[in-house]
C-alpha cells in the first residue's frame, strides 16, 4: 500500500510513513472501506438510473402505442 500523504510505498507493518511521518495503518482502512462503499452506492444509483429509464420508455411506449392499438380496433 501507499501513504495517503505522499504516495510513498510503505511496508504493511509501518504505523507511519518513513519518508512523511504520516500515520497510515488505520486510516488506510478506514479511507478503503469508504471508497468501497461510495463504490457500491454508485452502483446503487446506476441501477436506479436504469430501472427509472427503462420505465420511462416503457411508459413512452404504452402512450404512443394503446392509441395505435385502441384505432387498429
Ligand atoms: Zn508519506
Amino acid at each position: 500500500m501507499y501513504c495517503v500523504n505522499c504516495g510513498n510505498l510503505l511496508n504493511e507493518n509501518d504505523d507511519a510513513c518513513k519518508k512523511c511521518g504520516h500515520p497510515v495503518k488505520n486510516k488506510q482502512n478506514t479511507n478503503n472501506q469508504e471508497v468501497v462503499r461510495h463504490h457500491n452506492v454508485q452502483q446503487e444509483e446506476k441501477v436506479s438510473a436504469l430501472i427509472v429509464s427503462i420505465i420511462g420508455i416503457v411508459g413512452w411506449a404504452l402512450i404512443v402505442f394503446i392509441p395505435l392499438f385502441m384505432t387498429a380496433q
